[in-house]
């Protein structure tokens, strides 16, 4: 049982913070935020003078472009061409543009604004054929999210309700789901075209769901699989990008029913999530990856020899200033 090894080796665990731009959405209140040159975030409270700092392996401020970001996790998407497992997750209130910098501008031609998600993905394609005259490399992805702690396929033709995904302990990751769609993806428009479908079928279901997709953890999976032409020594590895749930606290006293079942749903993976990395970083022998359905699925990605980046997105308007505080101790305590 995999998850049952002991896992004596931290995985190395970076924690990047982005700032959106301020008034995006629509808030133009003053920012509570300032981003400082030596990679400090400091956040103004309401009493003059006073701030707390916040120091992150990486900083980026409203101004930082998609080109930028992906520039500081290329080597970490690269090493899945060496074997290892990756997790780049993307943390914040909903609004703070853990979308923007995942997914990115949908607009056709828009190639700027493209996320971390193609840009990871051209990425692979190209090293694959730098390295092909030494290591053959085929590819295959995944598209799921987790919604009430229950898995959906977003690359299916299946009608939605009409299979059932469940998570097998003993597989590894990219082999871990029962009934998972997996497509063989070679070349950008494979992967643009996964995406539309992906996203389509995330519409629809949080339509038919009465939700919105905030609500769910999306997660695209890419499966490398290499063989070195010469020594026909072989590698297989996942990279995993995920668009987590807005981490914003629901009043309790303001919710019922659907949107209570799915704030606990939100609130419980979320703080498994953190549980398990804070576990592994203090090397505890108890890691509970079992506690939810997001942090079984990725148990060997973000243990062993897995590399995770927790990319914590914060939204500068001072009316956030209680969730930014939330997400940033929530990256304190992973790192
Ligand atoms: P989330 O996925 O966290 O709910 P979104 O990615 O949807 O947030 O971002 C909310 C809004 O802010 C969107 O309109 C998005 O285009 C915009 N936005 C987010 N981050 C940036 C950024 N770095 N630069 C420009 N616009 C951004
Ligand atoms: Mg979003």
């Amino acid at each position: 049982d995999l998850y049952n090894e002991v896992q004596d080796l931290k995985g190395s665990i970076r924690v990047f913070c982005r700032v959106r731009p301020c008034g995006t959405t629509g808030d133009s209140a003053p920012s509570c935020l300032d981003v400082g040159l030596d990679g400090e975030l400091a956040v103004f409270t309401d009493k003059p003078g006073d701030h707390k700092i916040f120091k992150y392996d990486k900083i980026f401020d409203g101004s930082s472009s998609q080109v930028a970001v992906y520039e500081h996790l290329e080597g970490l998407v690269r090493s899945v061409m060496d074997g290892f497992n990756v997790c780049i997750f993307a943390y914040g209130q909903t609004g703070s543009g853990k979308t923007h910098t995942m997914t990115g501008s949908r607009v056709p031609g828009d190639l700027e604004g493209r996320g971390v998600n193609y840009r990871a993905l051209d990425d692979l394609f190209q090293l694959a054929n730098t390295r092909s005259g030494e290591v053959r490399y085929s590819m295959r992805a995944q598209m799921l999210e987790i919604y009430n702690e229950t898995i959906q396929d977003l690359l299916t033709d299946y009608p939605p309700g009409t299979r059932e995904y469940k998570l097998l302990a003993t597989k590894p990751s990219g082999q871990n789901v029962t009934n998972i769609t997996q497509l063989a993806v070679e070349c950008s428009e494979d992967v643009v075209a996964m995406m539309e479908k992906g996203e389509k079928n995330r519409k629809t279901a949080a339509t038919q769901m009465n939700s919105d997709s905030s609500r769910s953890h999306q997660i695209l999976t890419v499966i490398v699989e290499g063989e070195n032409i010469i020594t026909g020594a072989r590698t297989s590895a996942c990279l995993h990008l995920i668009d987590l749930a807005g981490s914003e606290r629901t009043d309790k006293s303001l919710v019922e029913g659907d949107r209570m079942k799915e704030a606990n749903a939100i609130n419980t993976s979320l703080s498994a999530l953190g549980t398990v990395m804070h576990n592994l970083a203090a090397k505890s022998k108890h890691v509970p990856f079992r506690n939810s359905k997001l942090t079984e699925l990725l148990a060997d990605s973000l243990s062993g020899q897995a590399k995770v980046c927790m990319l914590m997105h914060v939204a500068p308007e001072n009316s956030s200033r209680g969730e930014t505080l939330s997400t940033l101790n929530f990256g304190n305590r992973v790192a």
